[in-house]
């Protein structure tokens, strides 16, 4: 779409922020997100620094009927915070977090990272549910669900979400709480980008001391099967103090090893016995475990998913680890294309099931394990051999499956994979969408269709 140079002039005099084109220095810098292989190109970039800047972006947006995408920290491996030829909304300056340790209550904007979130509420023994990996944005992975170590204590993300500012289809500012527009905080609670841009975040704070224990223990992959049938039978019974995942990966020195990452936020005199079965679990090649601040802990998968590699994803949930999955998840990890390339398993139980599956738009109340295959590459010309493996290996396991996390679907997954997220949440979403969306404006995402 051509935009009128006197029309983009007039957007840019409206904002804090700034506008960008291409041919801008900060342009490519800009439009680029986490996973490499996203290559598109917005006719505009709002680089906004509040949420009076993203309230004139869409206003913008809507008066050209330009197409729209919004950017938290741009971790979305489909790269939908990005869009061809329309306005990229971008909220990665957007990076305050403010406290109220009394409250325990935490507001931050839309750019914030994880990083970012637990620096702050740390530093008063506060925290919430949040992601794995430090550099991804609090505002996709709390809106399409969140799944992280402390979630079995205190649910997913989105259930610690308690109130937010919203900017609406309308062009206008809400607030979704339990009291103002609650139908509204209900659709945020996993809904994902489709009810409009947050401009603030509110969240439950829990006590969590800055230190923890735990850490990774990794075993040869010719344990893998075995490893894999022990991380089932630990996670039966596991108190929810007790977060535990696991891995096949290649570490940075070209060893191919079946992981367990592991940590306790109990008492922390039962710590060391808590974690003594997995590490007296066969000899190990490496025991890492020990004392580490939680914020390290946080930054524990950092390594492996930097910016700049070029990624596929498939996922999706099991309810049991049988032997015959098992013996096909080995069977696929063995033909890994790529030493970068990884398999993960989240646990999801103890408070993240304890809710009705109505309670939130994120409707997964049951046990299960999150799984995902990630192929990782540098080499561009070689996406297919990497990708041809992750559909491979998917096609394999997917029948032992039910349901996905909306959080983890890629750019080629239907449309019936983000119904089958919702589950029976779908049609409230969808009716919820005509209000607050009728026209699907806010389409660049885990779509959910106004009806
Ligand atoms: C390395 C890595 C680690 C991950 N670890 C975890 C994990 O531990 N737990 C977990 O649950 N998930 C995890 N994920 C998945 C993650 O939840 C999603 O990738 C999520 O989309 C990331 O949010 P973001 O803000 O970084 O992404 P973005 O790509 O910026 O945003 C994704 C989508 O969210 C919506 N959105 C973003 N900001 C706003 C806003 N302000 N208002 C309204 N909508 C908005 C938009 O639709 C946007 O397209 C991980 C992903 C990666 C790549």
């Amino acid at each position: 779409m051509t935009l009128d140079a006197a029309a983009v002039a007039a957007f840019r005099a409206t904002l804090r922020g700034d506008v960008l084109q291409g041919g801008d220095a900060a342009y490519d810098a800009t439009r680029k997100v986490w996973n490499e292989m996203v290559d598109k190109r917005p006719a505009l970039i709002a680089r906004c620094k509040g949420a009076a800047d993203v309230l004139q972006a869409v206003r913008f947006a809507k008066t050209h009927g330009l197409l729209v995408s919004v950017r938290g920290g741009g971790h979305n491996v489909a790269g939908s915070a990005v869009c061809d030829g329309g306005l990229m909304i971008d909220c990665a300056a957007m990076k305050s977090v403010h406290v109220d340790p009394v409250a325990r209550v935490a507001r931050a904007e839309p750019g914030v990272t994880w990083a970012d979130f637990n620096h702050e509420t740390q530093a008063f023994g506060l925290a919430t549910t949040g992601g794995v990996v430090s550099h991804t944005g609090i505002a996709g992975l709390t809106l399409g669900g969140g799944i992280g170590w402390l979630a079995g204590k205190f649910g997913y993300s989105c259930d610690n979400l308690r109130a937010a500012d919203v900017v609406t289809a309308a062009g206008e500012r809400v607030r979704a709480s339990g009291e103002e527009n609650p139908d509204l905080l209900w659709a945020l609670r996993g809904g994902g980008g489709n009810f409009g841009v947050v401009t603030s975040f509110e969240f439950d704070l829990h006590p969590q001391p800055p230190m923890v224990y735990g850490g990774l223990v990794a075993w040869p992959f010719e344990a893998a099967r075995d490893v894999l049938k022990f991380y089932a039978e630990i996670c039966r019974d596991a108190p929810a103090d007790l977060a535990v995942s696991a891995a096949i990966l290649y570490t940075p020195d070209g060893h191919h090893v079946a992981a367990l990452l592991a940590a306790w936020f109990g008492d922390a005199a039962e710590a060391e016995a808590r974690l003594a079965p997995i590490r007296r679990f066969a000899a190990p090649l490496a025991d890492m475990i020990g004392p580490l601040p939680y914020t390290a802990l946080n930054m524990l998968f950092d390594a492996g998913n930097p910016f700049g590699v070029h990624r596929y994803w498939k996922s999706g949930y099991f309810a049991t680890l049988s032997d015959e999955l098992i013996d096909r998840i080995v069977e696929h990890a063995t033909d890994t294309t790529s030493p970068q390339s990884a398999i993960l398993f989240f646990r999801v139980d103890g408070a993240c099931t304890r809710k009705e599956s109505s309670a939130t738009a994120f409707s997964l109340r049951e046990p299960v394990w999150d799984f995902d295959i990630i192929a990782q590459w540098t080499n561009p010309a070689e996406a297919d051999r990497h990708v041809g493996w992750a559909r491979r290996f998917w096609r394999a396991v997917e029948p032992f499956s039910r349901g996905v996390y909306v959080n983890h679907l890629d750019s080629d997954d239907p449309s019936a994979r983000v119904r089958a997220a919702y589950g029976d949440n779908y049609a409230r979403l969808a009716a919820l969408k005509t209000k607050w969306d009728p026209t699907n404006f806010f389409r660049v995402n885990n779509n959910i269709v106004p009806g």
